[in-house]
């Protein structure tokens, strides 16, 4: 399992041009659109989160309860990378790559790149609707505990 996703990050790492967008044009506006009615009402109203379940999915509704949960960390090193880490249902730390668009969890290899009938899964766009709203927490990390966490090695911290 660890090759596969080893194999999948450098294929993406290589295309890294091409990927300025993963997502359709209409997630982006959404996103978008959630971001600037947060910042004038600090809330999501009631027509862009029913967007939210159309444009995402299930995954919507559970991405806002990680928000909500205060589930998203966005780490970062002194080598200048960035991360996201959310902690899943289970506790799992997950972390998600916004830059090139991937998750490690079991919902994304399959529901995502295997049956391409969901766009994200929930952590991902969890750190989608932090970013868009500004509620993910900064933690900066030691380059060493960065490479730790993009290798997959590190548990759960203190
Ligand atoms: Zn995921």
């Amino acid at each position: 399992m660890a090759e596969g996703q080893t194999k999948i990050l450098n294929n993406w790492n290589g295309e890294m041009t091409e990927m300025s967008s993963f997502l359709p044009a209409v997630a982006e506006e959404l996103l978008r659109d959630v971001k600037k009615a947060y910042q004038e009402t600090s809330q999501i109203p009631d027509d862009l989160l029913l967007a939210l379940k159309f444009v995402f999915g299930p995954s919507a509704l559970q991405a806002l309860d990680l928000v909500d949960q205060r589930s998203v960390t966005c780490l970062s090193s002194p080598s200048g990378r960035t991360v996201f880490q959310v902690v899943g249902g289970s506790g799992r730390l997950y972390a998600c790559y916004t830059s090139c668009h991937y998750c490690p969890c079991p919902a994304f290899a399959f529901s995502v790149l295997r049956k391409n009938d969901s766009l994200l899964c929930k952590h991902i766009l969890a750190a989608y609707l932090c970013q868009a709203m500004g509620l993910s927490q900064q933690e900066a990390v030691t380059n060493q505990q960065m490479s730790d966490i993009l290798s997959g090695k590190a548990g759960r911290g203190t």
